[in-house]
């Protein structure tokens, strides 16, 4: 039950433009409050009742209620824009990877996977952080140039300023990294 409660489900504002992924829990505060529709798989809305009322299918994740199940809705519609802030993309070496497309910021090349590693812009031994804005991938001949130098010491330049990914590139993400539902295709494939 718990687990089922955790499931990720894709908020999309009025607009039908997604905006974040939040937990079953919290889609069905909002879709009980009556913030939300639920939309089924044809992209029909639902409100709490009518959602109640579907009946349940095979591969359906449910929530057990009095009277039988509740499906876990896989999309979410926003009456009003909510300003719960956005979830945003994991940083890991993968998504890292991804955003820098399996490129070198510091010479451009496109080494085999093995061969790239995630740089400090900010060595960590001065202070440099794990975070979106000091990471970037680099193939390893730049990687060991650069040593604990910073990029100007070290007499090299970035191809950009490493960044944050926004909603459309975390929605790229996602849909790369195989942790979604096929019910979240026509939103993240549109954003
Ligand atoms: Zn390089």
């Amino acid at each position: 039950m718990t687990d089922v409660l955790c499931l990720p489900v894709l908020i999309l504002n009025r607009h039908f433009q997604p905006v974040q992924v939040t937990t079953a829990k919290r889609a069905f505060v909002l879709l009980y409050g009556g913030a939300a529709n639920a939309l089924d798989e044809d992209g029909e809305p639902h409100d709490f009742d009518l959602w109640r009322s579907l009946p349940v299918r095979d591969g359906d994740d449910i929530v057990t209620i009095v009277g039988g199940g509740l499906r876990v809705p896989r999309v979410l519609h926003l009456h009003r824009y909510d300003r719960t802030p956005r979830v945003t993309v994991r940083l890991t070496r993968r998504n890292l990877m991804f955003r820098d497309a399996h490129t070198c910021q510091y010479c451009g090349k496109h080494p085999p996977l093995r061969e790239l590693n995630i740089d400090h812009v900010m060595p960590r031994s001065r202070g440099g952080a794990d975070t979106w804005e000091n990471l970037v991938t680099a193939c390893r001949v730049c990687n060991l140039r650069k040593g604990w130098k910073t990029p100007e010491e070290a007499n090299m330049n970035l191809a950009r300023r490493p960044f944050r990914p926004k909603w459309s590139m975390t929605a790229q993400i996602l849909l790369g990294s195989g942790s979604t539902f096929k019910e979240w295709e026509p939103f993240l494939k549109a954003s």
